[in-house]
C-alpha cells in the first residue's frame, strides 16, 4: 500500500464500517456474539481467496463486514461476560496511530513522544497509589506480563544473586489460591517452581483470611523457608473481592517482606474518590499492577507494573545490548531497562487519549457506575425465586446461580453462548460453580438483567 490517497480512502471505508458497527452493538440490534465452527469462519471470511493479494476499497468493506459480524461485540449492552474493556473510541485512535508510526518506547531515540507520555501516565497512576519520589513502573502488553516485571523485581530484592546463578532452594512465594493464574506462571517461569507458590488461608469467599500471612509467614520461617512475595489480589479475578490490603501491607512493613498487590482489574477504582476504599493501605505495597485496558477503557493492552523503589525494578532484569543501549541517553528514560519486552508499542499513547478526550472525572464516574449497577444487578437477582448470590458484590463481578447442581450452570451457558443473546462466564466460588458477570459495559441495564434472567428460566426447563 504506497498510495496515500488510496489509503486514505480505506481509513475512511474503515472507520465508516467501524463507526456502523459500534452503533449496532449499542443499539443491541442483533446477537452480541456469533459463534460458528473455526472451519466456517475459516471459509466465510475467504481466506483463501486473499492470500495472493489484491485486496482493495471494496475488498475491505466486504471483507470487514464479514469480519465484524463473526466478532464480539462489546459494546453491546448484553456482553456482561469478560473483564475486557469497551473501548473508550480515543484509544481506538491511538492503535491507528502506532500502526502508522511504529515507534517502540523501550529505547528513548527510537520515539520520544511516546517514551514521555509512557513516563507521565505512570506518573498519574504512581501519584494514584500514592506514591512519589523514588516510585517508578513500566507499561507492559497485558498483567500477566505485568504480574512476572513484578515478581521478577521482587527476587532480584529477595536473592540479588539469582539472576546469575539461578534461585536459591529457600524462597517461596506466599498467595491465595483465589490469585491470578499468572502468579503460579511467574513462579515457575522464574525458576521457583509452582510448588513453591504457599497457599495462604481462605475465609469461605476465597479471600485471604485474617491472620493467614502471618500463619504462613511463620509456618514458612520455621521450615526454613524465605518469602520472597506476599501476593494479595484487588480485586480477584473470579469473584471482584478484594483481599484486605491495609492488614496485610502492615504485617509486610513491619516484617520487611515485599507485598505484591495484584490490582489489575481494581486498580481503576483508586480514581475514585467514592471506590478507593476498596484498596485502602495500597501505598504500603512494593509493587502494583493495573491494568489501564480493564476499567480506564483503553483498548487492549495497556497494563503498568508500579514500584515503590524504581531503582529494583531495574536490577531485578538485567540488560545487556550493545547494539540498543550504551549508557544512559540523558534525554529521556530507557525503558528496556525495566521491561521484559524489547520492542513496545507505544502503550502510554491510549490511556493519555482517554484522559485528553473524556477527563480525569468522566473516567471516575465511569468505575462508579459499572460498580453502582453491578449492586442493583445484584439486589435484582438476589430477589427472584430460584436464584442464589453468594455475596455482595464490591466491584463489577458478580456470581450466581440459578437452582442447585453446577451442571445445571455449566449446560445454561452453552446454551447462551449457542444463542448469542446474552454474553455471560461461568467460575467457581470456593469450589462450586456459578455464573459470573463481569459488567464493563456502561449500558448494561435492569432490562438486560430481566431479559437474561428468563431466558435463564427458561433454557433450565428444555
Ligand atoms: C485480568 C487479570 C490479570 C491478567 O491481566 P491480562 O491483562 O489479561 O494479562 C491478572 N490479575 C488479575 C487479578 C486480573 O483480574
Amino acid at each position: 500500500m504506497t498510495d496515500l490517497r488510496e489509503w486514505r480512502e480505506l481509513v475512511s471505508v474503515v472507520a465508516d464500517l467501524l463507526a456502523a458497527y459500534v452503533a449496532e452493538s449499542r443499539a443491541a440490534d442483533g446477537p452480541v456474539l456469533a459463534l460458528a465452527p473455526a472451519s466456517a469462519v475459516h471459509e466465510e471470511l475467504e481466506l483463501g481467496r486473499w492470500w495472493k493479494g489484491g485486496m482493495d476499497a471494496a475488498g475491505v468493506s466486504r471483507f470487514l463486514t464479514r469480519y465484524l459480524a463473526r466478532t464480539t461485540r462489546l459494546h453491546h449492552p448484553h456482553y456482561m461476560a469478560h473483564q475486557v474493556a469497551v473501548p473508550a473510541l480515543g484509544s481506538a485512535l491511538a492503535d491507528l496511530v502506532n500502526g502508522v508510526v511504529n515507534n517502540g518506547t523501550s529505547i528513548y531515540e527510537m520515539g520520544a513522544a511516546g517514551a514521555v507520555i509512557e513516563s507521565a501516565v505512570l506518573d498519574w497512576m504512581l501519584a494514584k497509589v500514592g506514591w512519589s519520589a523514588g516510585a517508578g513502573g513500566v507499561l507492559t502488553h497485558g498483567g500477566a506480563l505485568a504480574n512476572l516485571t513484578a515478581l521478577a523485581a521482587a527476587r532480584g530484592a529477595a536473592a540479588p544473586d539469582a539472576w546469575e546463578h539461578g534461585v536459591p532452594g529457600d524462597i517461596v512465594i506466599l498467595a491465595a489460591p483465589s490469585c491470578h493464574y499468572s502468579i503460579a506462571r511467574a513462579a515457575s517461569l522464574l525458576g521457583l517452581g509452582s510448588r513453591r507458590v504457599l497457599p495462604l488461608e481462605c475465609d469461605p469467599l476465597d479471600r485471604v483470611a485474617p491472620g493467614a500471612v502471618r500463619a504462613a509467614h511463620e509456618a514458612a520461617r520455621a521450615a526454613g523457608r524465605r518469602v520472597m512475595a506476599v501476593v494479595v489480589s484487588a480485586c480477584a479475578t473470579a469473584t471482584g473481592l478484594h483481599d484486605d490490603v491495609h492488614a496485610c501491607g502492615e504485617y509486610c512493613r513491619t516484617h520487611g517482606l515485599w507485598l505484591h498487590v495484584d490490582a489489575a482489574h481494581g486498580g481503576s477504582a483508586l480514581i475514585s474518590e467514592r471506590e478507593r476504599h476498596w484498596l485502602r493501605g495500597v501505598e504500603l505495597a512494593d509493587s502494583v499492577v493495573w491494568d489501564a485496558h480493564k476499567m480506564l477503557q483503553t483498548s487492549n493492552l495497556c497494563a503498568a507494573v508500579l514500584v515503590r523503589d524504581k531503582r529494583i525494578l531495574e536490577s531485578g532484569l538485567r540488560f545487556q545490548a550493545s547494539y540498543l543501549i550504551r549508557g544512559e541517553s540523558g534525554l529521556g528514560v530507557q525503558t528496556a531497562r525495566r521491561s521484559i519486552e524489547c520492542t513496545k508499542n507505544a502503550l502510554g499513547l491510549k490511556l493519555f487519549l482517554n484522559l485528553a478526550f473524556l477527563g480525569e472525572d468522566a473516567l471516575a464516574r465511569n468505575v462508579e457506575r459499572l460498580y453502582e449497577n453491578t449492586r442493583r444487578f445484584h439486589a435484582r437477582i438476589a430477589k427472584r425465586p430460584g436464584f442464589t448470590c453468594p455475596y455482595e458484590p464490591e466491584a463489577n463481578i458478580l456470581c450466581f446461580r440459578f437452582r442447585a447442581d453446577d451442571g445445571t450452570q455449566d449446560r445454561i451457558r452453552s446454551r447462551l453462548l449457542e444463542e448469542g443473546r446474552f454474553h455471560v462466564s461461568a467460575a467457581h466460588v470456593s469450589g462450586v460453580r456459578h455464573l459470573r458477570l463481569t459488567v464493563m459495559n456502561p449500558d448494561s441495564s435492569l432490562t438486560a438483567i430481566d431479559a437474561l434472567l428468563d431466558r435463564i428460566e427458561a433454557l433450565a426447563a428444555e
